[in-house]
C-alpha cells in the first residue's frame, strides 16, 4: 500500500515511543502536544495533497523500481523533468503551508545515496548500492517520513576532528565495531521535521580523510531505537502555540516547522542499515550531492513561502487603505522580482540536471548553489519590504485574548479597523506578516533561508570550485589576442 493516507501517517507515528523533550521536560504524548502538531500537520499535507487529482502530477511519482504509485517525496529522480517537478512541488507546499514543510531532506539525501553508493560499490567492492535500494524501497512502499541527519555540533570548527583538543562525540562517530553493527555517539544539530518522522538517516557532515574512518559513517534508523533523544529548539512566539486563545497570535495557527538537537547515546547501528562505514574518499562526494540538491530545492520552497509573504503584504496594503500608492507598487513587484529569481535558479539547475552513474539524476551544482546563496539574501530582501508595507502596528498590536475581552474588545474592534475590514481580519493579516518576518516561520523562511543546506560561505566555496576560471580566462585571452 504505497500510498498512505495522513490518517495511517499519525496512527503509524502513535504506535512509536519516542524519546522527545520540551523545555526540560519529556513530551509523553507527543500525536497531541500542541507545540508538535503544526509540524506535523505540514507532513499530513503531503499524504492529503497525493490524494487530490490536481495536485497528483507533482505530489506522486511511479516508482522504477516497483511500478508502484508512489509520494514524490521517497522519488528517485529518473529524468530532468523529475527534478524539474521536484522544485515544482516544493513551491507548491510552500504556498500551502507558508511553513517549511520538512519531507524535502529525504528526497534529497536518498539521490544522493543512490549515486554515491553506487559509485562506493565501484570502486570497493562493497554492496551498499542495493542496500540502499532495498531501504529506499522499502520507504517507498510504506510511504515512511524519513528525517536527514547532517550537521554535527562541532564544538570548536578551528579544532580539528577526531583530535585531542576537545570532546571527540562533538562530531558523531563508531564508538565501537562488532561482528554484527557498531556502536555510534554523537550529535546531530537542526534536525528539521524529526520530532514527526518514523526513521532517520544520517551521514558524515562534511568530507573526511584518511585517519577518520570513524567518522565516515551513514546508516539509518527508526527514532524509537534506544539511545535516541530528540530536544525540541526553542523558537520566537513558539509557547504561543500552547495558549488557549492566541489562533490570531499565531498568524499561521494550522502550519509550522520544527528542529531538533538529537543526540546518539551509544545507539547499535545493524550491519544492514549501513551505508558508508570508513570509506573516507567518499564522505565528500555524498555531502556535495546532498548539498548540491537541497539548496536546489530551496529555489522551490522558499520561493512558495514568498509567495505568501507577497500575498500578505499585499493584502495589508488593502486592509491598510495604501495599496494604490505607487510606492507601495513599486515594494510589490521588487518582493515579486526577487521571488522569482530564487525560482529561477531552482529550475534552471534541475533544467542542467546530468544522469549520473547509478543512472538517476543529479541537479547542476554550480546553478544550485548560486540559487542558494542568492536565497541567502533575497528572502530578508522580501521581508523587509513587507514589514515596510505592513507598519509598525505588526508588531504592536493587542492579542486575540483582548479582543475577545468583554470589558475592553470593543476598544480592540474600535481602534484596530482598517479599510472596509474588522478589526479581527485585519490583525489576522498582520499575524501572518509577523509569524512570516519574526515568528515560528522565521525559522523556516529566514535564518533556515541563512544556513539551511549550508551557510552562504559554503555555497561561495562550491562555486569557486564550480566556476571554471580557468576556463573563462582563456575565453578572454582568445578575444584579447594573448597566445601562450
Ligand atoms: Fe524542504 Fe525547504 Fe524545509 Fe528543506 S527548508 S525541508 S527544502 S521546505
Ligand atoms: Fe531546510
Amino acid at each position: 500500500m504505497p500510498l498512505m493516507t495522513s490518517k495511517q501517517y499519525v496512527e503509524s507515528l502513535a504506535k512509536m515511543d519516542r524519546n522527545i523533550w520540551f523545555q526540560g521536560k519529556k513530551i509523553e504524548d507527543p500525536i497531541n502536544h500542541p507545540l508538535l502538531i503544526p509540524s506535523r500537520k505540514c507532513l499530513e499535507e503531503t499524504y492529503d495533497m497525493a490524494f487530490m487529482p490536481e495536485f497528483e502530477d507533482l505530489m506522486t511519482a511511479t516508482s522504477q523500481f516497483t511500478g508502484h504509485k508512489i509520494n514524490r517525496f521517497n522519488h528517485i529522480h529518473n529524468s530532468k523533468e523529475d527534478l524539474n517537478k521536484k522544485v515544482k512541488l516544493q513551491r507548491l507546499m510552500g504556498q500551502r503551508t507558508g511553513s517549511c514543510f520538512q519531507r524535502c531532506v529525504i528526497m534529497d539525501m536518498a539521490n544522493s545515496f543512490y549515486s554515491t553508493t553506487y559509485e562506493i560499490d565501484e570502486t570497493y567492492g562493497t554492496t551498499y548500492f542495493q542496500r540502499f535500494k532495498d531501504y529506499i524501497i522499502r520507504c517507498q512502499d510504506e510511504d515512511l517520513i524519513v528525517a536527514g541527519a547532517l550537521t554535527d555540533p562541532k564544538g570548536s570548527r578551528s579544532a580539528k576532528i577526531g583530535g585531542d583538543e576537545q570532546d571527540k562525540d562533538l562530531y558523531l562517530r563508531v564508538v565501537e565495531r562488532r561482528p554484527d553493527g557498531v556502536v555510534v555517539n554523537g550529535a546531530k544539530a537542526h534536525l528539521t521535521g524529526i520530532t514527526n518522522a518514523h526513521e532517520v538517516v544520517v551521514l558524515p557532515t562534511q568530507a573526511m580523510r584518511p585517519g577518520q574512518e570513524d567518522y565516515a559513517i551513514a546508516f539509518h534508523l527508526p527514532l524509537d531505537a534506544p539511545g535516541i533523544t530528540m530536544i525540541v529548539g526553542r523558537q520566537s512566539c513558539d509557547t504561543r502555540k500552547m495558549e488557549d486563545i492566541a489562533d490570531i497570535d499565531l498568524g499561521n495557527a494550522k502550519f509550522g516547522g520544527i528542529e531538533a538537537l538529537t543526540i546518539f547515546d551509544h545507539v547499535f547501528v545493524p550491519n544492514e542499515n549501513i551505508f558508508l562505514n570508513g570509506e573516507t574518499d567518499f564522505a565528500g562526494m555524498l555531502v556535495e550531492r546532498f548539498a548540491g540538491y537541497h539548496r536546489n530545492s530551496y529555489g522551490g520552497c522558499k520561493s512558495g513561502v514568498g509567495d505568501v509573504a507577497i500575498g500578505a503584504a499585499s493584502l495589508i496594503a488593502q486592509y491598510n487603505g495604501t495599496e494604490k500608492a505607487s510606492h507601495i507598487k513599486d515594494k510589490l513587484v521588487e518582493m515579486t522580482q526577487l521571488n522569482e529569481q530564487l525560482y529561477c535558479a531552482g529550475i534552471a539547475s534541475s533544467a542542467e540536471g546530468w544522469q549520473t552513474k547509478a543512472g538517476n539524476y543529479m541537479v547542476d551544482l554550480l546553478l544550485a548553489n548560486v540559487c542558494k546563496l542568492n536565497v541567502t539574501r533575497y528572502p530578508y530582501e522580501i521581508v523587509r519590504l513587507m514589514e515596510d508595507i505592513a507598519g509598525g502596528i505588526m508588531v504592536t498590536a493587542p492579542s486575540e485574548a483582548d479582543l475577545r475581552s468583554a470589558e475592553i474588545g470593543h476598544y480592540v474592534e474600535k481602534y484596530l479597523v482598517g479599510n472596509a475590514v474588522n478589526a479581527e481580519d485585519r490583525l489576522r493579516a498582520l499575524r501572518l506578516c509577523e509569524n512570516l518576518a519574526l515568528g515560528t516561520a522565521a525559522v523556516g523562511y529566514r535564518t533556515e533561508s541563512m544556513h539551511g543546506a549550508g551557510s552562504p560561505q559554503a555555497q561561495k566555496v562550491m562555486i569557486t570550485r564550480q566556476g571554471n576560471f580557468e576556463g573563462k580566462k582563456g575565453l578572454a585571452k582568445r578575444l584579447a589576442g594573448i597566445k601562450e
